[in-house]
């Protein structure tokens, strides 16, 4: 970290004079947290080896695992691939600036350390105002992981990064909850096919009607799609376990049934009562998926700071934002809950 500016981190309002020093800090080599449009991402120089090796060593996260590099225009994003077909200008042109980040062979600019030794770079133009402009003024693309540590929940708030961060960073640019609040889609374009990497803030659906085919990769933990596609990731503190099921069962809870203690309720949409959990947070009261995407890590992080013995999530329907939905859900998870005579079940998934 640049040493001068470390001493007075923290929370600062995202305005003009602020995105500018923090500008500075990205340029000397130093790590910044900047709102996007999915989270809050924690950013370094993205040609500067040194400045994404503190980046890496900060959030805890293994040198395998590659990240997305920010840009500010589509024009930065071919200068950084080796070639930039005719589809892959498509997809920029209808969702950049936005949630979709694009997989490409690299050309030499972008050092291997940000794509973990691989040969091809990811690359998204996030639809925030803040973000562009610290691009911008930085003058470089920014590799930004999630601001958190390594495998836990994803901040949507700038409160959320101080709470994992605080300490460890130079500057925290502050512009409200994001909005979409789901990491992006990440897309590898090979060849002559589309391949869904990771499934997030642009549904499928919708890269399907401009692209035609597009396959989407399995997440089977022992076989990853990519590299740092993790079974277990978004983790909460408190385990969480998913129900079958998009609405909650009643339960009872208890010294006489399998669980005893505080269990909270995740619920994608509005709770039966009584419910019998101890707190619920719904996510949507209209079942909207989107809605439920941008609240989905706020409510995760309230549940967890409650010293709950455990959560139990419903599941969304898996089309739209839901696929992303539910593909954070499964990771986040430690196993799945069911219910028998009105008791809690909480069964932990066998690790592979
Ligand atoms: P995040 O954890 O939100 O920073 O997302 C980064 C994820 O994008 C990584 O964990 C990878 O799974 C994926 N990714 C990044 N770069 C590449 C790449 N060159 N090839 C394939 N997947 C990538
Ligand atoms: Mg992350």
């Amino acid at each position: 970290m640049s040493g001068d500016v470390a001493q007075t981190s923290g929370v600062v309002l995202a305005d003009a004079a602020m995105i500018k020093e923090a500008a500075g800090v990205i340029k000397r080599g130093g790590l910044v947290a900047f709102p996007t449009e999915t989270v809050y991402g924690l950013g370094a120089d993205a040609t500067n080896t040194h400045a994404v090796a503190t980046l890496f060593q900060v959030k805890g996260r293994p040198k395998f695992d590659p990240l997305i590099v920010h840009v500010a225009s589509k024009e930065e994003a071919c200068g950084l691939w080796a070639h930039c077909p005719d589809m892959t200008h498509r997809l920029m042109e209808a969702f950049w600036p936005g949630p979709l980040t694009l997989v490409l062979p690299k050309n030499e600019r972008i050092p291997d350390l940000v794509t973990a030794g691989l040969s091809t770079v990811a690359v998204r133009m996030p639809d925030h105002p803040v973000a562009l402009e610290l691009i911008r003024q930085a003058g470089c693309p920014i590799a930004a992981p999630s601001a958190n540590r390594f495998g836990g929940v994803s901040p949507t708030t700038a409160q959320a990064v101080e709470e994992d961060l605080r300490t460890r960073l130079d500057v925290i640019l502050d512009a409200g909850p994001a909005r979409i609040g789901i990491e992006s889609t990440v897309v590898a374009c090979e060849r002559d096919t589309l391949v869904v990497l990771r499934p997030g803030g642009i549904p499928v659906e919708a890269i399907r009607e401009v692209a035609g085919t597009v396959t989407v990769a399995h997440t089977n933990p022992a076989q990853p799609a990519a590299p740092g596609m993790l079974a277990r990731h978004y983790a909460p503190r408190t385990p969480l376990y998913l129900l079958d099921g998009l609405t909650n069962p009643r339960v009872r809870l208890g010294p006489v049934g399998m669980t005893t203690g505080r269990m909270g309720l995740l619920s994608f949409g509005p709770v039966i009562e009584p419910s019998g959990f101890t707190i619920t947070e719904v996510l949507s009261h209209q079942g909207d998926l989107v809605e439920a995407a941008a609240r989905l890590f706020q409510a995760i992080r309230r549940l967890d700071a409650e010293g709950l013995e455990a959560m139990v999530a419903t599941q969304t329907p898996e089309h739209g934002l839901g696929l992303a939905i539910m593909d954070r859900l499964r990771k986040a998870s430690q196993g799945i809950a069911l219910v028998a005579e009105g008791r809690l079940v909480l069964i932990d998934r066998s690790t592979p």
